[in-house]
């Protein structure tokens, strides 16, 4: 038995306790959680030999939406010239040696444990990578993303994503549709059938541009042009008249779950249109990802009130300068700061922890064990140190790993 004592101890779905302990097992299960004066009174021994922390405790986090993957593309990109100019790059450095992208691979589940992460969504397109992810610590959901936007390669575009998906054993896998813009609706409906047979979460990128939306309005715009660009059929594109998600959603609807990553470009009548008609749907926002790519922060104003379904993510080392889910919050709420967000600090920061915890233990459906400190639960433990005035995160806010 261990005792963790803290200023704060932030349960997540419980409120904050001050001064408060938890009590795990050698496993890191939890078997209690009360203030300091109940363990002082109830388990002096433990409490004498307890550790006293300045901080707030909290439950280890979930980085949604990574691709560890392209871990071994750190620092080649440049930053902010947009998505079409971002995929011309990654394409053109996507071809190191193995060792180079195995080592970067193992590099980044180190920091990332290191940052207090405990549970990855991680798109894994690559049989390369996908051999080493079993060695980690960490809990990792895998995707494996199909892509094909002609129809004609629906087929061999899906047995391609079923190849790498076929590497992983058990249960924590998913084959997922990359983006609209890159699949086609036969492909959506091939991966939609595997879905209802499975049952399996999914997840896709959303609206990250301007010219996504302009497509599938009226096949116009800088995503189109691109896609002319690159030489592809878009023959069996037909643009709907509307954006992209009232196309797609209907067709991942008997999807466990579906998280949205990005919608950088996404209207508050996108939102209302799928949070009443599909209660399946989590958003996940990679802050720091959009900023580098597109220098533009999705409008997360507009989400605050289905907040139980939004999540974090990372992305990846190719569109970020590390893989931290306290940076990701720090961002979130400097610009919910911004845009005049009435909440107080505290409240800010109960709402962001849920959103980098139980929310995405909830889309990953791993809440039972992770993304909150309750009794019977293994979320790992992590101390947030040098909280500014006023709970706020500020450039010296960090994460120290307790367990
Ligand atoms: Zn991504």
């Amino acid at each position: 038995m261990h005792l963790f004592i803290a200023q704060f101890v932030d349960t997540v779905t419980q409120g904050i306790i001050p001064d408060g302990g938890v009590l795990v097992d050698v496993n890191g299960m939890i078997q209690a959680i009360n203030t300091s004066n109940f363990f002082e009174i109830n388990h002096p021994e433990l409490f004498l030999e307890a550790k006293k922390y300045t901080g707030i405790i909290v439950p280890g986090f979930v980085n949604v939406h990574c691709h560890i993957e392209l871990s071994h593309l750190k620092n080649k990109i440049p930053q902010g010239g947009g998505l079409n100019l971002f995929l011309a790059n990654l394409e053109q450095h996507r071809k190191d040696d193995n060792e180079t992208i195995i080592s970067a691979a193992k590099e980044a589940l180190f920091e990332m444990e290191k940052e207090g992460i405990v549970a990855v969504g991680d798109i894994c397109n690559s049989t390369i990578v996908a051999k080493i992810l079993s060695h980690t610590n960490l809990y990792i959901h895998h995707f494996s993303e199909a892509y094909a936007i002609d129809a004609t390669k629906a087929e061999a575009a899906f047995a391609k994503a079923k190849t790498t998906y076929d590497v992983f054993d058990g249960d924590r896998k998913s084959i997922v549709p990359h983006s609209p813009y890159s699949v086609s609706n036969l492909l959506m409906d091939k991966i939609s059938e595997h879905n209802i047979k499975f049952q399996e979460i999914t997840c896709i990128h959303n609206q990250e541009t301007e010219g996504e939306n302009e497509m599938y309005v009226s096949k116009t715009g800088e995503t189109i042009e691109r896609l002319q660009m690159w030489g592809l059929n878009l023959s069996s594109f037909n643009p709907t008249g509307k954006h992209a998600l009232y196309n797609f959603l209907p067709k991942l609807a008997k999807a466990k779950h579906v998280l949205m990553v990005h919608n950088t470009f996404t209207t508050k009548e996108d939102i209302i249109w799928a949070m009443e008609n599909f209660d399946n749907v989590f958003w996940c926002f990679c802050v720091r990802a959009n900023l580098f790519i597109e220098n533009k922060i999705p409008p997360i104003e507009l989400f605050l009130a289905c907040d139980d379904k939004i999540c974090i993510g990372t992305d990846s080392l190719a569109s970020n300068q590390s893989l931290s889910i306290i940076k990701e919050m720090k961002e979130i709420q400097d610009y919910l700061l911004e845009k005049g967000v009435k909440e107080s600090s505290i409240i800010l920061l109960q709402m962001l922890l849920k959103w980098a915890t139980i929310n995405g233990a909830k889309y990953l459906c791993i809440d039972k064990t992770m993304g909150s400190i309750e009794v019977g639960k293994r979320p790992g433990l992590c101390l947030l140190e040098n909280i500014g005035e006023n709970f706020l995160i500020t450039n010296d806010t960090y994460i120290r790993r307790l367990i």
